[in-house]
């Protein structure tokens, strides 16, 4: 693992630096960067340090420079998806906490013999409590569940692969565990609801790292797990887990994860399977610049091999309670946080929507990201574990009335979506509620 207390690194954490090949400096001057964006040609790395830096020949941040480039990635986002803002009603449905993985940057987990006596830390659902959240959010209007999770050691891809692993180090039996998870296949039926005839949710869930997981002692391909996911309800995938694409900062904070490749490996098999991912970077721990603007490289070069991404989602580092914000690493600042929202709408020119997430932002910033490049605004999210355990504190849920006075107070037309976007209806009420899924009449998700 690299040294996080050796030399040299961005301005998000000053106070600990790393000892990186990848350093922040260009053959290109600041201007030349934002003409290139100006003029919308496809930017190179080197341009893309230039903006996120507001110039490598200053430190630190150069105000003027940084409005500049504000001001040109809105002016991109207008013409590229206009005044519109979207949002979805969602529920987030997150299966388990166990997890002994040890990312850095992470505090949505717990050990799994946590999960070997009653009243341990964390939480697991069986198939049929995953079910009952799911029909019960169903029945209020939601149409989507997102379901991210830990790697639970008893968790596979359904009874074939169990009975692949059985017996090898990298599975325990569930009857070592109180609760049971299930497999994923069985999980995915569950919140879709395809097992019990009734209407379908949209199911946004297992990322690169799960599908990892779920082939696990295997070799079986990523298609393959994903067509076995989509066979069972799956429909869109989230690219999380991304991080920084870049393996030495990976080999940093997240050392037993998979690899660059194997995070663009599993997103291809998504694609091949036919399913619509999104894309994330988490950002403003111990990478610098030139580690960002190299993951919007692989993200774009991907999206030009797969036409498969909807939209890129922007995750600001979230440092309390987790390992790396015991180590001093506080996030990024609010203009990096700018930057690299503008930056992702500049230097993707192949993705349409980039979110502002309010759960990493907050209302003020979240909206603020809105002038900055972003045109999307995340989900309702009916429940939401993972930021709050990381000790994010912007709470658990926005109702389609907060969206629709936020974003017309701003000038901007708020707009419901459907995951994938194919769907979409501008929210003109009151009564404010979402019409999108199987039980969505526009009444409101809470009263
Ligand atoms: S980020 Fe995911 S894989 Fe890493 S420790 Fe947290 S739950 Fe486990």
């Amino acid at each position: 693992m690299t040294d996080l207390f050796a030399s040299d690194v961005s301005s998000s954490s000053l106070s600990l630096e790393t000892e990186f090949e990848e350093k922040v400096y260009t053959d290109t001057s600041f201007e030349n960067a934002l003409e290139a964006a100006r003029s919308g040609d496809r930017l190179t790395v080197d341009e893309a340090v230039e903006l996120l830096t507001t110039g490598t020949d200053t430190e630190g941040v150069d105000a003027e420079r940084k409005e500049e480039v504000l001001r040109t990635a809105d002016d991109r986002r207008r013409k590229v998806v206009g005044d519109e803002v979207t949002f979805v009603a969602n529920i987030n449905n997150n299966v388990t906490t166990a997890c002994d993985v040890g990312c850095l940057f992470c505090n949505f987990k717990d050990a799994p013999p946590e999960f070997k006596k009653e009243g341990g830390n964390g939480f697991t659902k069986t198939v049929e409590e995953s079910r009952r959240v799911v029909e019960e959010a169903r029945e209020r209007g939601v149409y989507e569940v997102c379901s991210v999770s830990g790697l639970h050691p008893s968790l596979v891809l359904d009874e074939e692969h169990r009975e692949a692993v059985e017996g090898t180090s990298r599975y325990t039996p569930p009857d070592e565990f109180v609760k049971n998870p299930g497999t994923y296949a069985a999980q995915i039926r569950a919140m879709s609801s395809v097992e019990d005839g009734g209407e379908s949710l949209h199911v946004h869930a297992v990322t690169p790292e799960e599908a990892a997981h779920a082939r696990r002692g295997t070799d079986r391909s990523y298609r393959d797990v994903y067509e076995r996911l989509a066979d069972a309800g799956l429909d869109t995938v989230p690219g999380t887990a991304a991080e920084i694409l870049v393996d030495e900062v990976r080999e940093a904070i997240c050392p037993n994860k998979i690899d660059t490749d194997g995070w663009l490996d599993a997103m291809r098999g998504a694609a091949e399977a036919g399913l619509k991912t999104t894309a994330t970077v988490m950002y403003g721990h111990v990478e610098n610049e030139r580690h960002r603007a190299l993951h919007l490289e692989r993200v774009r070069d991907l999206q030009d091999e797969t036409d498969a991404i909807t939209e890129f989602v922007p995750l600001s580092f979230v440092h309390e309670n987790t390992p790396l914000g015991d180590r001093g690493v506080t996030g990024a600042s609010r203009a990096e946080d700018e930057l690299m929202i503008a930056v992702s709408r500049l230097f993707l020119d192949n993705i349409e929507n980039v979110q502002s997430s309010w759960v990493k932002y907050g209302d003020e910033l979240g909206a603020r990201m809105l002038e900055c490049g972003a045109n999307d605004f995340m989900g309702t999210l009916l429940s939401e574990e993972i930021t709050k355990r990381a000790g994010g504190d912007h709470g658990e849920f926005r109702s389609f009335e907060w969206y629709a006075e936020t974003l017309r107070s701003m000038g901007r037309v708020p707009v419901e979506r459907s995951t994938d976007y194919t769907e979409q209806r501008v929210v003109d009420g009151p009564p404010y509620g979402p019409t999108l899924g199987p039980h969505a009449d526009g009444t409101p998700l809470l009263d």
